[in-house]
């Protein structure tokens, strides 16, 4: 279930119901359990609807890219996770697939540089203080949001960029399947070790988001494996 927002650019884009759970969550979570003033729920929210718009530009960062490489886009589906641009096929070139994996945080790099320049530029403070009031913070704000952004999505494991980037580029050197079971691996040896120091540390849910790392990087080896010419051509945030 996924609600249409528009067709923007040439392509449609929906938001998926899972969505509203955002909202739901923020609201509960400080107004039913912690009684916060509605203008700090409020500020949460425009944050939350302006990391989303930002998580957009980053899907569209993969589309036009594909698009100029020759690779039409199916949809874009923006989650309360992250946002999915998902490709007609997968690029032939490894070369190509690298430019289209690097563009989607590359655009939250320009944001996060342009913010940069604005706040130096009006000799803002770099870092938003606690007080928060979120609305004459917000291009510090954002500026961090899209940093994080750019940063999180490097991370060499799918299913983020970062795990595409390092099998693209491997896939430079090597057979393409060779470069996604190497990437794939590096990728689950990583969420082997993060499920781990989530153990120790008592702080479960990094369990889950390792386990979660970890099929996502078996998914990608058995569907490089069996499928090697049409591998899935989804990609996520
Ligand atoms: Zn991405």
């Amino acid at each position: 279930m996924r609600l249409k927002l528009g067709h923007i650019a040439g392509i449609d884009v929906y938001l998926h119901w899972s969505y509203v759970l955002a909202p739901i969550y923020i609201i509960y979570q400080l107004k039913w359990q912690r009684d916060f003033p509605w203008s700090i729920i409020g500020t949460l929210l425009l944050l939350l609807v302006s990391m989303s718009i930002c998580v957009l530009l980053h899907e569209f960062g993969h589309a036009l890219m594909a698009r100029r490489l020759g690779v039409g886009t199916r949809d874009i589906i923006i989650t309360p996770i992250g946002g999915l641009a998902r490709l007609e096929r997968l690029p032939q070139k490894p070369f190509q697939e690298l430019l289209i994996s690097l563009a989607g945080p590359g655009v939250n790099l320009v944001i996060a540089l342009l913010l940069a320049v604005y706040v130096l530029g009006s000799g803002r403070d770099w870092v938003p203080s606690l007080d928060f009031d979120g609305v004459t913070q917000f291009p510090e704000i954002m500026m961090w949001i899209n940093a994080t952004l750019f940063l999180f999505n490097l991370i060499p494991a799918f299913p983020m960029d970062g795990g595409r980037i390092l099998r693209s580029g491997l896939a430079l050197l090597m057979p393409h399947l060779q470069a996604t079971l190497i990437a794939g691996a590096l990728g689950q040896a990583g969420a082997i070790a993060f499920s781990i120091y989530g153990f120790t540390s008592g702080h479960y849910v990094l369990i889950l988001v390792g386990l979660f790392v970890y099929f996502a990087a078996q998914f990608e080896m058995s569907q490089a494996r069996s499928t090697e010419a049409t591998a899935d051509p989804e990609r996520e945030t």
